[in-house]
């Protein structure tokens, strides 16, 4: 039995193969995900390795949010852009304003509560959501008016903070509280290099 074809909030149990990833210098390609590794960058002049361990993967429902043509080079790529949801969610992401918890009910399918993980958005391949034959997969439910709500919020959060701060913020906000705040924040092995560079500016 042929699905028809995804629309917002359905939900589908899937395993996003191919996906869209970006690397640190902001090129986003459509990358096939066999394994977990390793990826090199598909623009040609671009060095930058993307780690896909990173990628939320495998076998789970996926909550469909916007459809959207993906240019690829010269071509258009058909694709969604999806929140995974999972019923164990790892530590780190407990208490997050982005892992969104929803029951499960008869409408949306879900045999356990699961989480939204909405930091975790991606877009996938449309043909993820499609049989051997091509034809469309059949949904295992959708989410109740006031998660699509409560998620869609939650998102405006999150592009929000993803954006990078204007000029006029960091002259707005510049203190030595948010200085040592972003300190903090950095990879333990760049610390020490990061605070000499500043020191050396000082020089
Ligand atoms: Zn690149």
């Amino acid at each position: 039995m042929a699905g028809q074809k995804p629309r917002q909030s359905w939900i589908y149990f899937i395993n996003p193969y191919r996906l869209s990833l970006r690397c640190k210098l902001g090129h986003t390609h459509i990358y096939d995900l066999n394994e977990p590794g390793e990826i090199s960058c598909k623009t040609t002049s671009c060095t930058q390795i993307i780690n896909s361990s990173r990628v939320f993967r495998g076998e789970h429902p996926y909550i469909i949010w916007t459809h959207d043509d993906f240019q690829d080079n010269f071509n258009y790529i058909k694709t969604f852009s999806v929140i995974p949801l999972t019923s164990s969610t790892i530590e780190r992401d407990k208490g997050l304003p982005t892992a969104y918890p929803i029951n499960a009910t008869s409408r949306n399918g879900l045999d356990k509560q699961s989480f939204a993980l909405i930091h975790q958005i991606c877009t996938v391949d449309a043909n993820c959501f499609k049989d051997k034959n091509g034809d469309w997969l059949v949904r295992i439910g959708q989410i109740d008016k006031p998660d699509k709500e409560a998620i869609d919020e939650r998102l405006k959060y999150f592009f929000n903070i993803q954006d990078k701060p204007s000029d006029d913020w960091f002259v707005n906000n510049a203190s030595p509280e948010l200085l040592e705040q972003v300190f903090n924040c950095l990879p333990d092995d760049i610390k020490q290099s990061a605070l000499e560079k500043l020191i050396d500016n000082l020089e």
